[in-house]
């Protein structure tokens, strides 16, 4: 399996915890961004003739954000330069407070056929601290414009002055107007970013109650069928992120755009995070890839624990002695004997239990230990 990304990087405005590669001031690039990303598209499509791609996921930034002919145009060269699975899912990122019914008619005749839509919570005055652009009413708004249509909802935990009665309001509003999946998430605090200040000055919920708010959403998110895959993400059955599982397989995928990372042969590269080097980079001709490391031996049989015990999968025995050609047993003696109490065995198949899921970074960090150290430079 293989997944595309492309990233757009406009936003309308800087949400006060936002660290991602997005600009709230730049969105008279976007025609010329655009032309870079088509071409950088065709140059990557040359290069990955022989591959058949099973997602495309739009992300951003704001993708909803740029005129939708853009996005269009995107798949059109997507479609052109690549191969793509007859089923494949196509995901676009959407922000509520940006979307209209002409929009989502161009977003379906361009063959996006999954929406990804950042509500984070339903408490408005919580939305305006985060300085989201949208309020409540306008995702019930764009939830009704995607009647029918496959739809995930991204819900957040640790928010300023947050509570169970908030998390379970959110919940049910993404729940009552349709959406087939949540990711639910601990809101990530950055050095440099607005919200570090509520941080420093205590006014965010601690870890302690952010994890009980966690077993309350999963436990929320249960009763209304959604199954959890993977430690943040939820699903009616069904309706599982093929994109995101492709990432959690260690699948290959190649990242178009600005800070867009890859995983492709064997090797993991990020494109630069500037936004004129890119558009320069690209219109010499250039990759403008600013990182790029193989992945060794040992690199990889971790990423393949780690990857594999974040979702309800988990990782197989055998699986793992044919990609590597030994035990895994072996390979992390001291950190598997210290982990097993955590793990439910199934045949030849290991996974974190229900109960450990939300702590398995810490079951995880022996393993990341037990990597032999000259080999992770
Ligand atoms: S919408 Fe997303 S990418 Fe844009 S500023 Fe807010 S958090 Fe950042």
């Amino acid at each position: 399996m293989a997944g595309i990304y492309i990233h757009i990087p406009f936003c309308r405005h800087k949400c006060s915890y936002c660290d991602f590669a997005s600009f709230p001031d730049k969105i008279d690039y976007a025609e010329a961004y655009m032309a870079c990303l088509y071409k950088e598209l065709k140059m990557r499509g040359e290069e990955l003739k022989g591959y058949t791609f099973d997602t495309v996921y739009f992300g951003g930034g704001t993708p909803s954000y740029i005129p939708p002919k853009l996005i269009a145009g995107a798949m059109k060269q997507v479609r052109k330069c690549f191969t793509l699975a007859k089923d494949a899912e196509i995901t676009l990122e959407l922000n509520p407070g940006t979307i209209g019914d002409t929009k989502v008619k161009v977003y379906k005749e361009a063959g996006i056929n999954r929406f990804s839509i950042g509500l984070q919570t339903a408490i408005d005055e919580q939305l305006e601290d985060l300085g989201r652009i949208h309020n409540a009413r306008d995702y019930v708004y764009a939830t009704k414009l995607l009647t029918g249509e496959n739809f995930s909802t991204d819900v957040m935990l640790g928010l300023k002055g947050q509570t169970k009665e908030d998390i379970r309001k959110t919940i049910e509003l993404a729940h009552l107007c349709g959406s087939k999946h949540i990711s639910m998430y601990a809101l990530t605090v950055e050095d440099g970013t607005p919200i570090y200040t509520d941080y420093l000055n205590g006014e965010l919920p601690d870890s302690d109650e952010v994890a009980e708010f966690y077993e309350y959403g999963y436990s929320l998110l249960k009763e209304k069928g959604y199954e959890r895959y993977e430690i943040s993400n939820f699903a009616l059955p069904g309706y599982e992120s093929k994109h995101n599982l492709n990432y959690w397989r260690r699948g290959e995928y190649i990242g178009v755009g600005l800070a867009a990372s890859s995983f492709m042969c064997g090797k993991r590269f990020t494109n630069t995070f500037n936004l004129d080097e890119y558009m320069k980079c690209i219109i010499s001709g250039f990759y403008s890839a600013i990182t790029c490391d193989d992945v060794n031996e040992n690199q990889a049989k971790f990423e393949f624990i780690m990857l594999g015990l974040r979702t309800k999968y988990g990782v197989s025995v055998k699986e793992y002695k044919a990609k590597f050609g030994t035990e895994l047993g072996e390979d992390f003696p001291v950190a598997f004997k210290k982990s097993l109490q955590y793990f439910q065995l199934n045949g030849d198949n290991i996974r974190i239990k229900d109960e450990y899921m939300y702590v398995q970074n810490s079951i995880l960090m022996p393993f990341l230990e037990e990597l032999p150290e000259e080999e992770t430079e």
